[in-house]
């Protein structure tokens, strides 16, 4: 008798069949049991009845807490009325453990009670259609670059300097000297770059984020791709691709995750190719016209990236901020020398940034004289000088923060539960 996934039930009608999993939920009804089983695939009622189970194990199945282990074994019947449409007629039940009482009820519980019990709450249905949308946005990242042949090449989490500030630098002992964790992989993807040409990498972040915002972890997961002979405008074609390969496949294969969440699915379904494309000044403008605190010369604060993505029905992409509130390896634009050659994508809806990026500065003298001009410690970059030395191209890059981007297309309102553990200023437990 085959051992099966509830996702794959269908295949097994009428047939006796074992399933292993957790029980979700379970109500009596005189000589009937309802179980209803998880088993991490998917949820089936499990029917049990007195006369063919016999008074022992229904007994002891009756006594089955929330969260217990068992295997089931039962002949898949199609019930069109049951929830994926299909029911097991249960002919044995053998209990692999019986649960404590379990914390977490269908009753309302605080965000911080259920954060507290984060490796528990990951049970739940909502937070287990999160991680499946997670997962699939992760998995149509990866193919969106590997199907255009690029290479994916892992940035180092230990690193000797800062790549995006000083001020939110996790730093921590390595032997006898300091290291800090990476903030962003981007100048060792342009290392990358000038090896393989196109390259991505895929990993964990870490910032030091010391303020308390919704879109804001401290460890969060960035896909960061680096193009070799590319400007500007290959770029943010590049990042409108892999948006709209995203919302492709979650539409495609997480449809049922994302009604589950109550995500409205027309607000995914409008986006396509191309973005509407603001320069900083017509950003500058829509929030003069919204009243908004932002002072012109400033980068956009959340409350502005609210407002202007608010505005559109698919992501907008603002670019050609003032050179002075982006990072030191910005190129700037040639014929507006105080204008960095950089974007950033606005998710729709009032989500805001999802992507960061832009042209880098390939000629050396320049790039030394913004190292200067920002107070880094030129000893640091000398290895990321040397690309300047060695056959210096036009290349350009950026990096998708994985949870804004799960946040969005999921439609929630906070960051938190998007990723599995989430860290932030005040939590590192569990
Ligand atoms: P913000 O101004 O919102 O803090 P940033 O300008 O620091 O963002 P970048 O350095 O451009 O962001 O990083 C690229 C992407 O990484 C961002 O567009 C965002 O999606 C993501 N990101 C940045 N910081 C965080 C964070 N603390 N938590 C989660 N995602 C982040
Ligand atoms: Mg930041």
């Amino acid at each position: 008798m085959p051992t099966v996934y509830i996702d794959e039930i269908a295949k097994f009608q009428g047939q006796e069949v074992t399933l292993q999993g957790w029980v979700y939920n379970k109500t009596a009804k005189g000589k009937l049991i309802f179980l209803m089983l998880r088993d991490g695939t998917g949820l089936i009622q499990a029917v049990m009845f007195r006369d063919t189970v016999g008074d022992a194990l229904f007994e002891s199945t009756l006594a089955l807490t929330q969260e217990s282990s068992v295997r089931i074994t039962g002949t898949v019947s199609e019930d069109k009325r049951a929830k994926g449409g299909f029911e097991l007629q249960v002919s044995t039940l053998e209990v692999v453990h019986l649960a404590a009482e379990y914390p977490i009820s269908p009753k309302e519980h605080g965000i911080d009670f259920l954060m507290e019990h984060r490796h528990l709450w990951l049970r739940s249905s909502l937070q287990h259609a999160v991680l499946k949308v997670r997962h699939e946005i992760i998995s149509a990242c990866r193919d969106y670059f590997d199907n255009m042949n690029f290479t994916l090449i892992d940035a180092p989490i230990f690193t000797p300097a800062a790549a995006e500030g000083t001020s939110t630098l996790f730093e921590t002992n390595y032997f006898e000297d300091k290291a800090y964790l990476t903030q962003s992989g981007q100048l060792y993807m342009e290392a990358a770059a000038m090896a393989f040409g196109k390259v991505y990498c895929f990993g964990p972040t870490f910032r030091a984020e010391k303020s308390k915002t919704r879109r804001h972890l401290t460890e969060f997961w960035m896909i960061e791709p680096e193009v070799a002979f590319c400007d500007l405008e290959g770029d943010m074609e590049l990042a409108e691709g892999l948006i709209c390969a995203i919302v492709e496949r979650v539409l495609d294969k997480r449809r049922e995750e994302l009604k589950r969440l109550e995500r409205d699915l027309s607000k995914l379904e409008c986006i396509r190719k191309p973005f509407p494309r603001l320069d900083y000044e017509d950003a500058a403008q829509i929030l003069k016209e919204e009243n908004s605190q932002f002072v012109y010369g400033d980068d956009l604060g959340a409350p502005d990236e609210t407002i202007i993505s608010a505005r559109y029905d698919r992501p907008v992409m603002v670019t050609h901020y003032p050179a002075g509130v982006k990072a030191f390896y910005m190129k700037r634009d040639p014929e507006r020398p105080d204008r960095a050659l950089c974007v950033d994508l606005l998710a729709p809806e009032g989500y805001g940034e999802i992507i960061g990026g832009g042209q880098r500065e390939d000629d050396l003298d320049t790039l030394l004289s913004r190292i200067h001009e920002h107070q880094l410690p030129v000893e640091n970059y000398d290895w990321y000088l040397d690309l300047r030395k060695f056959g210096s191209v036009p290349h350009a890059g950026f990096g998708l923060g994985l949870e804004r981007t799960v946040t969005w297309i999921c439609g929630l309102q906070h960051i938190r539960e998007t990723i599995p553990f989430p860290r932030t200023i005040s939590r590192i437990y569990p």
